[in-house]
């Protein structure tokens, strides 16, 4: 058990790769809490995970974007367990159009929700950990934040900027017992890439050396690793799960 009794909260946890990270850490003994827009989804997914690795989970409303939203479910999770050890955020959206056809509402929606809630999350969890000498804090960007993407400027500039962010807190926080390191999935099976054209996918698969999409075990394995102490001596790293997509 790596994570044995540790307070995980996972944003995003209610469907594709949140989802996978929660029942990995979850499996690994952690009491993880499920962020999501709505509580109903939360809650089914946290009955689920206590019924399937016995461990105490909380599902929770909230929205990332929201800093009020935000501080109200740390919070929650303060009143119920009085300390947090691991913090996914993963929530995140897409808003695609070329650049000339993007609207401010779309490039805001995009750096609220994917970069501005990793602000409020991270803010908002660092008073605790700092208490604990000991946190670890894994964001999910893409390897369209190393890369670029046409139609995605956007995501591309929040998943980047989540980058330069955790290098900071990285550096800021090294010395309190807390690391934060950065995911960069490639293009993995779940909802997002689910509306992306065949032929699309297809062009993209045959530059990819293992040729195939990734999975969301192939990222929540790597999350366990950068949240659990197997990684106690790796900070401020961007690690790509993209099958050498950009390597
Ligand atoms: P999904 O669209 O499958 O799931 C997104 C999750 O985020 C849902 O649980 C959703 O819950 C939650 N969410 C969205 N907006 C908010 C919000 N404002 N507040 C709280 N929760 C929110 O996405 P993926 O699993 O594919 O992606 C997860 C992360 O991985 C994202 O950050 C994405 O950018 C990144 N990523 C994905 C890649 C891919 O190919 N799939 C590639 C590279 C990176 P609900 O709607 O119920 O609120």
């Amino acid at each position: 058990m790596l994570l044995k009794d540790k307070i995980a909260i996972v944003t995003g946890g209610s469907r594709g790769i949140g989802l996978e990270v929660a029942k990995t850490l979850a499996g690994q003994g952690a009491h993880v809490v499920i962020v999501s827009t709505k509580l109903e989804n939360s809650q089914r997914v946290a009955g689920e995970l206590t019924q399937e690795f016995s461990v105490p989970t909380l599902g929770l409303q909230a929205d990332v974007a929201d800093e009020g939203s935000v501080q109200a479910m740390i919070k929650a999770v303060m009143d119920q367990w009085g300390r947090i050890d691991v913090l996914v955020n993963n929530a995140g959206i897409t808003r695609d159009n070329l650049l000339l056809r993007l609207s401010v509402e779309d490039w805001q929606a995009v750096l609220n929700t994917n970069l501005n809630s990793v602000f409020f999350t991270t803010k908002a969890v660092l008073r605790p950990m700092m208490k604990q000498r000991y946190g670890r804090i894994v964001n999910i960007a893409s390897v369209v934040g190393l890369m670029g993407n046409p139609g995605q400027a956007n995501y591309a500039a929040a998943k980047a900027g989540i980058m330069g962010f955790s290098k900071t807190v990285a550096r800021e926080y090294g010395g309190k017992g807390i690391t934060c390191n950065v995911v960069a999935p490639g293009f993995i099976e779940t909802d997002m890439i689910g509306s992306l054209p065949k032929d699309y996918l297809d062009n993209i698969i045959q530059n990819i050396p293992q040729q195939r999409l990734g999975t969301p075990k192939d990222v929540a394995n790597l999350v366990l690793f950068l949240a659990s102490d197997l990684s106690s001596y790796i900070t401020g790293e961007v690690v790509r799960v993209d099958g050498g997509m950009r390597m």
